[in-house]
Order: structure tokens, then sequence, then C-alpha cells
């Protein structure tokens, strides 16, 4: 850890203590009751960070027995001390917004200046949700009879799970723990494996914001005390709810899991997004917006654009332009080197199943613009690659990516397009670039997601409800909408008013 923390520091860290290397459980610094740990390494270079504990079922049931007792108060404070603390959290995140990147870029990979806009993003939900706390209504409704009253009251629901993915490794804890927090929820939370420091972190700041013990907890588990840790959090008795975010395998073990107590589920899971251009598309906007939804995050993103179909009309000259941004500007490395915005792979697993899908493909006929190996840099960076001649039963059609690749088709009609983009069970996001407004409703009316960015290749927002449809999930995070899967309804009937 001396080590690491003096590297981080040569980063620019300023607090070596938010390299947390225990769990936090019942407001303490925790290892895990076995002792056991396991290490987290930096898929820039390979090299160790530090350990966290390796904590197993037993470990989860102590944080959930912490976060039910906290639930008990936490419920009945009122809805401006929820904000205020949550408004704390918030701008604590924001004053240490430099470390968090850091501790971020060095687990992740992300190129620093991809971090920062994580913790804004992350924090702002904070700050969102700490607003949102204070304008969660009940309602009075019209009553049948005279002699009735009829109010529904909106309660916390109580302990929530969450498990968390490393792509996003502060907003995706943010977003959930942000609105369960603000509905009066307690919470406790396994983040992945590969990125355990950011949620630590995270929670530290929550902690110094003075939000109490058992509110949040954070269970840090290996890969394969991971299961046993997920199914208690699933099954528990004192857990209300589990909100994940992940793959979608993942998503249908935790959604059986969660059946046998009938518990309430949030689920974000994977995409498959179209990203379509049209004829008579501005296509300098659709370059610039495909750059950012195919390589943001090294295209590690479930809103990543996977599957680019292009008007017949402009696509040589679409794919001309794309061939010289991708050259251009995507430039490959360790995310602290100057410049570089395009980080590694988050692991080896990953890199496999990129390699794997891109070789695949082109075995089954796409051709090979440009990329399609492993990176000359070597470890787990991968090269920007281009696919064409692509055809929809290819696997980098049929599979999310999950990678700087891009996979283009070609097609003729507005009719073909959308069946082709329809034609995915899965249906988080997708992209159009369009000039003609009846196209633009049309369009944007038949494509089969929950979100869509119609010129427009950046579309999370604090603001925007985060969701899919299809296997790619259930609920909305973000927005007003991302209390929801917070709280229940108590419908109340008063008789007997004369
Ligand atoms: P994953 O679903 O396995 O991991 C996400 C989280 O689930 C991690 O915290 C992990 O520890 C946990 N998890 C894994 N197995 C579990 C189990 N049996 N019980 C409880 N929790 C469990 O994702 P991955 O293996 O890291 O990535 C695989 C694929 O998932 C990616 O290629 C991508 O397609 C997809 N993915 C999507 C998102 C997203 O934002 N929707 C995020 C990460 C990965």
């Amino acid at each position: 850890r001396a080590n690491m923390s003096e590297m981080l520091k040569g980063h620019g860290l300023r607090y070596a203590s938010f390299l947390h290397q225990k769990g936090y459980i019942g407001g303490q610094w925790v290892s895990a009751a076995s002792g056991k740990t396991f290490e987290v390494t930096n898929p820039s270079n390979g090299k160790v960070i530090a350990s966290v504990p390796d904590m197993d079922e037993h470990d989860a049931q102590m944080a959930i027995d912490a976060a039910y007792d906290a639930f008990q108060t936490w419920r009945r404070t009122t809805a401006k001390e929820r904000a205020i603390l949550l408004r704390k959290w918030y701008s604590l995140m924001e004053e240490h917004k430099e470390d968090l990147a850091i501790l971020m870029t060095a687990e992740a990979g992300k190129p620093l200046v991809e971090s920062r806009g994580e913790i804004t993003y992350g924090s702002s939900f904070l700050e969102w949700f700490a607003e949102e706390a204070r304008r969660i209504h009940g309602e009075v409704v019209q009553s049948p009879a005279p002699s009735k009253e009829m109010i529904f009251l909106r309660e916390p629901i109580g302990v929530v799970s969450m498990i968390t993915p490393w792509n996003f490794p502060n907003a995706m804890i943010t977003r959930k723990a942000g609105a369960a927090l603000a509905a009066g929820c307690t919470c406790v939370i396994k983040p992945a494996e590969d990125t355990p420091f950011s949620a630590l972190a995270a929670v530290d700041l929550a902690e110094k914001a003075g939000i109490p013990p058992g509110v949040v907890n954070v269970v840090t588990a290996s890969r394969p005390n991971t299961p046993a840790v997920g199914e208690i959090l699933c099954t528990s008795p004192k857990v209300a709810g589990m909100s994940f975010t992940g793959s979608t395998v993942v998503g249908q073990l935790l959604y059986k899991l969660c059946s046998t107590g009938i518990k309430r589920i949030g689920l974000e899971l994977g995409g498959n997004a179209p990203f379509i251009v049209f004829n008579g598309a501005n296509l300098k906007s659709a370059v610039e917006g495909l750059m950012v939804a195919k390589f943001r995050n090294a295209g590690q993103a479930c809103i990543s654009a996977n599957r680019i179909l292009v008007q017949s009309g402009v696509y040589d000259q679409f794919l001309e332009q794309l061939k010289e941004a991708v050259s251009k500007q995507l430039v490959v490395g360790d995310g602290f080197d100057k410049g570089v915005n395009q980080g590694p792979i988050i692991n080896q697993s990953q890199l496999n199943k990129v390699s794997a899908i891109v070789k695949d493909s082109v075995a089954a006929g796409a051709h090979l613009v440009t990329g399609g190996n492993p990176h000359k840099l070597g470890g787990l960076f991968y090269e920007p690659t281009i696919l064409t001649e692509v055809t929809e039963d290819m696997p980098c059609f049929k599979e999310e990516i999950f990678g700087p690749v891009v996979a283009v088709r070609k097609f003729e009609t507005e009719e073909e397009a959308l069946q082709i983009a329809n034609n995915s069970d899965r249906g988080l996001a997708a992209y159009f670039y369009s000039q003609d407004v009846s196209q633009v409703w049309r369009v944007a009316r038949r494509l089969e997601t929950g979100m869509i960015g119609i010129n427009e290749g950046l579309i999370s927002a604090t603001e925007g409800a985060f969701g899919g449809v299809k296997q790619s999930g259930i609920g909305r995070e973000g927005s007003r909408h991302g209390i929801d899967d917070y709280t229940n309804i108590k419908y109340i009937c008063i008789g007997g008013i004369n």
C-alpha cells in the first residue's frame, strides 16, 4: 500500500487515507470476519493497487443487520434532514473530485479527464436527490363516498441491496444510493470486485458528511465469494429490494433469487444500441456523436452504440469521416498519461470477449477496416477497430461488444433500418441522425428502447430517466422517477366522516 499510495500521490492524490482497505459496516471500517483479502490491480499496468476484504455471506448478513437497524431511525428523519446530509455528501464529493478521479483511473483505467467527468456526474445525483427528497409527495384522491377520505402515503421500502458494476464505479453507486437515501431507505452496496476503492472512497465522504452509521454499508467480495454474497443480499428477510447494474445474465439470476421473497427489483442491464444515420443527416455531427457514444470509456458502457446502420446515400462519405476520426482522435494508453482518451479494457476476461467477437465476426465475413488486434502497448489495451460488411447474425451485431469496436452495416430504407434495430432482445438506448422532422417522430415512436438520442450521442444526464425495455431491465434511475423503486404506496381509507 505504501508504494501504491506513493505512486498515487505522484499523480496528485492528496489524501492517502482515501485508499480504504476495509469494508464499511454499521459505521465501522472492518475486515472480513474470515480475515481474507483480495488484491485489486490497475488495468493499465497490471500492478497491485492494494487489497480489500474478501467478505462472504456472514459479513453481508452483518451489513444487512446494520442497515435494518439504521432504517428504524433513518426512516423517521425528515426529508429536510436527509436533504441536508445528501447535499453535504455532494459538496464533499465535489471538494475531493481530484482524489476520487485519481482512484478511479487507477482501478478502472479510465482516462483521468473521463474519471473527473464521472465524479461530476456521480455527485450530481446526490445534489439532485437532495432536492427530490423534499418533493416526494403522497396523494389525496376523490373518494367514492362522502363518508370516506382516501389518502396515499409514499413510504420508504426499507433496506435495499445494491450490486454495482466496474464501468461507472462512482455514478452507479450515487445514482442508486442518492435516490434510496432521499426516500428514507438504507442500503448495502456490493461494488464490482475490479473497482472497490471508488465505492469505499465515496462512502468515506458519506461518513464525513454525517450520514449516520448503518445507513450506507459496503461489502467487498472477490468473484468467487460474490454468488454467496449476492444470494443473501437478495433473499434475507430483512432486505426489501435489490438494485442491480451489470450483465443481463447476472440480472436474470438476481431476479430469480428475489422472486422467493417477492422483493422489489430494479435492473439496469446490458444493451445493444443501434446507431442509425439516415440520408440527409448532418454527417459531421453524426460522426462526433458516434465517437462519444462508442469510444467513451473504451466502449465499456451499456448505452454504447453497438450496431451502426448507415443509409446507402451517405454510407461512403460517413465511413470516410469515421475512419479519419478514429485514426486522428483516439490516443490509447494509461489513463494518467496526458492526451490519452482510450484506456485499457477492464480485465483479461473482458478483453478475451472483445477479441473473440471481432475474430468470429471476421471469420463470418466481416471486413476489417482498421484495428482488430490487441494494441501494441500490450497488456489490456485493444486497438480502435472498425468492421464493415456486417450482417445481423454476426457476433458483433448480436452481442454487446463492450469494447472500442465499431460494426457498420449499410441499409436502403427506413423500414429496413427499423427492422434491424428492433431485431434484438435488448432495448436500452438507440441513437439516430436525421434532419427530417416527420422521420424523427416516426422513428422515435417505433424504436423499441427505453432511451433515444436524436442527433445526439451523449444522453446520460442527472435529469434524464435512465433505463431499458425488453431484457435491458426494469425501472428507471435518475430523474424524478429514480425515487419510485425506493418507495411503496400505502393506501389509507378513513371512514365514518359525517
Ligand atoms: P457482471 O454482471 O458479472 O458484474 C456486475 C456486478 O455483478 C459486479 O458487482 C459483480 O461482482 C456482480 N456479480 C457477478 N456475478 C454475480 C452473482 N452470481 N451474484 C451476485 N452478483 C454478481 O458483469 P461483468 O462480468 O463484469 O461484465 C460482463 C458483461 O456485462 C459485459 O461485457 C457487459 O456486456 C455487461 N455489463 C453491463 C454493464 C452495464 O452498465 N449495464 C456493466 C458491466 C457489465
